[in-house]
């Protein structure tokens, strides 16, 4: 449940703001993104906000284009960006997740690097946290991809939410502001198949949606393919909570109740049936029986595969290396 108590506002604090840009293979519209990024956190528009410094966190997910190349020449020109680099593609998830562990300022904000999550929107974001909110998510109120897409995203959201155990907000993903102190508290929860905006949601504190259009792709293509997306769903269903787990174990036992009933039902009236009753019983078992019993397997698989790779304890990214602004404050470069 979302807290309901009084927040307290921050009106006139001056704070530091990292954002962190995942990114793999976006070449393309890296131009576009620094021209939006430095109209959007204009020196005037920073002040107006009471932003004292800004960074930049790109995480480059193991790109072999010349992303890291363009960026490390934008550090060049002056821009506060730090550039961490994976050592191959580890995925989206965990090149956020290592983002949030790179950041020290005051209020962290995750974007994507194709500008499907408007840079304009943080400065809404940050008024929400001056508000008193501690966690400001995206809500996307109209999302503009194919049809397939959409209706697989709707579906992928309603499904997490109603298999979650705790409340995870519809349509929103990793697009979002956070204080430092929950970003702090996401950092220290220990496991290492992570799925941040699952975590954002279940530590806690105040958190409140500002809505925003999702625009088209500003270049480049998307690097979800299906297969990814499903992945990411079952990720995201599977880390936040064991409900798959126990829907195996009702649908199980009614199956037991149903055949049983069936059973009873062949046994007081026999004569119903075309097909001698006792073969019409053997059919359905057969064939129910297999599919409640993969149905299982799929869903106990899932669990067993995640925890396996959950007690090996290897990281969940390595870095290869890292490029300018390591300190939020700006004493280096
Ligand atoms: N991304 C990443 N690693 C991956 C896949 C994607 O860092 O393995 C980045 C990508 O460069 C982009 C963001 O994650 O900045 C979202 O990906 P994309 O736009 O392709 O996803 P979509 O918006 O189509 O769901
Ligand atoms: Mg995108």
């Amino acid at each position: 449940m979302p807290r309901k108590d009084p927040v307290q506002p921050r009106p006139d604090v001056r704070v530091s703001l990292d954002l962190v840009i995942p990114l793999w293979n976006e070449e393309d519209v890296l131009d576009l993104l620094f021209e939006r990024l430095g109209s959007v956190f204009s020196i005037e528009n920073l002040e107006r906000a009471r932003i004292h410094s800004i960074r930049y966190i790109f995480i480059d997910d193991g790109s072999t284009d010349g992303t890291a190349r363009l960026i490390s020449r934008r550090i060049d020109e002056g821009w506060p960006c730090l550039l961490v680099r994976f050592s191959r593609n580890f995925g989206h998830q965990n090149a956020v997740s290592a983002g949030l562990d790179f950041t020290r300022a005051d209020l962290v904000t995750v974007l994507d690097a194709d500008l499907q999550d408007p840079p304009e929107v943080i400065l809404e974001m940050v008024a929400r946290w001056r508000e008193g909110y501690d966690v400001v998510y995206g809500q996307r109120r109209k999302r503009k991809d194919s049809l397939l897409r959409r209706a697989g995203y709707w579906i992928f959201y309603r499904m997490v939410a109603f298999l979650a155990d705790i409340q995870i907000p519809l349509d929103s993903g990793d697009f979002g502001l956070m204080d430092r102190k929950v970003a702090q508290k996401i950092r220290e929860l220990p496991e290492k198949l992570r799925f941040p905006r699952g975590l954002r949601a279940w530590v806690g504190f105040r958190q409140v949606g500002v809505d925003y259009d999702r625009p088209h792709r500003q270049g480049g293509n998307s690097k979800y393919t299906l297969s990814k997306l499903y992945r990411l769903a079952t990720d995201g269903v599977i880390s936040s909570s064991v409900r798959p787990l126990q829907a195996a174990q009702v649908f199980g036992v009614s199956y037991l109740v149903f055949t049983v009933l069936l059973a009873l039902l062949l046994l007081i009236r026999p004569g119903q049936f075309e097909i001698p009753p006792w073969t019409l019983l053997g059919y359905l078992l057969i064939i129910s029986g297999n599919m409640v019993q993969i149905f299982c397997i799929y869903i106990l698989g899932a669990y067993v595969g995640r925890t396996y790779l959950e007690v090996k304890g290897r990281p969940s990214y390595v870095v290869m290396e890292t490029v300018g602004k390591s300190d939020p404050l700006g004493s280096d470069s």
